[in-house]
C-alpha cells in the first residue's frame, strides 16, 4: 500500500535573526505640509520630492500590500510624510481592507487635515487612527512644527477622529531636551482625561538631515519619572510579540506608553517592513537603500517570491549597534514612513 502524503504546512517566513515579517508600513506621500525640524526641516526635502507619476497608485500598492500579507503581515499602517495630503486616500483604505488576511489596518498622521477626513477613513474601512501632537502651548507646537502647525485645528482633527468612531486615540509625541519637556505632563493629563493613549517616542536619530545629538534624547526613563512624580504607573505585559511601545497603565484609569529606540532598543523582535512611496522595500527604519519591487508587478508568484527573499537575508538592528555603525547617509524617515 502506497504510504499516505500529509500535507506539511509551509514554515512561516523569519529573516537571518529568526524574526518573522509580521508589520508592514506604507508611505502613500513623500512630502508634508509640517517642517518638523526633527524629522524634515525646511529646506531639507528638495531632494526628495517626487512627482505624482513616481508613486506607487492605490492599485500598485493594494497588490505590493496583498503580497506582504501571503507572506505572513498582519498590520498594516499608512504613514509619511503626511499621508493625508494623498488624495483619495480612503479608496486606498478600501481596497486595503478586503485584503484577506489582514487583521489591522492604522494611519499616522500630523492630523492637520483629519477634521475633514476622519469620517471618510473610518467609512472606508481604517481600524485605528494615531496623530501626533508634540505641544499643547500655541507658540510652542508651532515650533515643533516648523512654524506651519495650527495646534486648533489638530485638536479639531482629534474630536472628529473621536466622533467617527476610533477608539482610543493614540497620540504620538517625540520630546527634545530643553524644547517641550515641559509639555510632558500636561500632554498626559490632557489625553487621558479624553480616553486617549499617549505615547513618548525618543528622538532618534533617523535620516540625516536633522541634526540628532544624543544631547537632545530625553530618555524615556526621565520621562517616567516626570510621570512618576504625579501619578502611579504600573508596567502592563506586551499584547503582542514586537510591540515597540512600553506600556504602562495608570491608577485611576488610562495607559501611557514609551518608545525606547534609543536607550533600550527593541530589534531583537522588529518584525516591520517599510515600503516607500515610490515602491521601495526598507527592511529597516535606518537603512541607507531599499530594494525596488516596481519590476516585480507583472507576476504576483514574482513579487512574493521578492518579498520573501528579501526578509529571508534580513539582518539589521541599527538601534542595538548604533554607536559601532558607520556614518553611511541613511533614508530619511519621511520618505520611507514613520
Ligand atoms: N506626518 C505624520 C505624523 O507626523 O504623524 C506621519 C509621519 S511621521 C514621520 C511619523 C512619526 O514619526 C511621528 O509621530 C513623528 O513625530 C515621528 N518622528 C519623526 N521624526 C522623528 C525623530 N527624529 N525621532 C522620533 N520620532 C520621529
Ligand atoms: Fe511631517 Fe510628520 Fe515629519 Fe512632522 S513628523 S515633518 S508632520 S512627516
Ligand atoms: Fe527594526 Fe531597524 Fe528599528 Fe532595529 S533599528 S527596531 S531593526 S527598524
Amino acid at each position: 500500500m502506497k504510504p499516505q502524503l500529509q500535507a506539511i504546512p509551509a514554515a512561516p517566513l523569519a529573516d537571518a535573526l529568526g524574526r518573522p515579517l509580521r508589520d508592514l508600513r506604507i508611505s502613500v506621500m513623500e512630502t508634508c505640509n509640517y517642517r518638523c525640524p526633527y524629522c524634515m526641516p525646511e529646506g531639507s526635502v528638495d531632494e526628495v520630492a517626487l512627482g505624482a507619476k513616481q508613486r506607487l497608485d492605490f492599485t500598485e500598492i493594494a497588490q505590493i500590500a496583498k503580497a506582504f500579507v501571503a507572506q505572513g503581515v498582519r498590520k498594516i499602517r499608512l504613514t509619511g510624510g503626511e499621508p493625508l495630503l494623498r488624495r483619495n486616500l480612503p479608496e486606498l483604505v478600501s481596497l486595503l481592507k478586503r485584503i484577506d488576511g489582514l487583521e489591522d489596518l492604522a494611519l499616522t498622521t500630523n492630523g492637520s487635515l483629519l477634521a475633514a477626513q476622519a469620517a471618510s477613513l473610518r467609512e472606508a474601512g481604517l481600524d485605528r487612527i494615531t496623530v501626533s501632537v508634540d505641544a499643547l502651548e500655541d507658540d510652542l507646537f508651532r515650533r515643533m512644527s516648523g512654524g506651519r502647525g495650527d495646534l486648533s485645528q489638530v485638536l479639531e482633527g482629534i474630536a472628529a477622529a473621536e466622533r467617527a468612531g476610533f477608539s482610543p486615540i493614540k497620540i504620538n509625541c517625540v520630546v527634545q531636551r530643553g524644547l517641550n519637556e515641559c509639555q510632558i505632563l500636561p500632554l498626559f493629563e490632557f489625553f487621558r482625561n479624553r480616553g486617549h493613549i499617549l505615547r513618548f517616542i525618543e528622538y532618534m536619530d533617523v535620516g540625516s538631515c536633522n541634526g540628532w545629538r544624543s544631547a537632545d534624547v530625553v530618555p524615556a526613563a526621565a520621562i517616567l519619572a516626570r510621570l512618576q512624580s504625579a501619578h502611579e504607573l504600573m508596567p502592563l505585559a506586551p499584547t503582542a510579540p514586537g510591540e515597540v511601545a512600553a506600556r504602562y497603565g495608570v491608577a485611576g484609569g488610562g495607559e501611557v506608553g514609551f518608545i525606547t529606540s534609543v536607550s533600550s532598543p527593541f530589534c531583537g523582535d522588529c518584525n516591520r517592513a517599510r515600503l516607500s512611496v515610490d515602491g521601495k522595500l526598507f527592511t529597516c527604519l535606518f537603512a541607507s537603500a531599499g530594494f525596488d519591487l516596481k519590476p516585480h508587478l507583472r507576476s504576483s508568484e514574482r513579487l512574493s517570491a521578492e518579498i520573501s527573499a528579501l526578509w529571508r537575508h534580513r539582518s539589521d538592528r541599527y538601534s542595538e549597534i548604533r554607536h559601532a555603525a558607520d556614518a553611511r547617509k541613511k533614508i530619511e524617515m519621511f520618505f520611507i514612513g514613520g
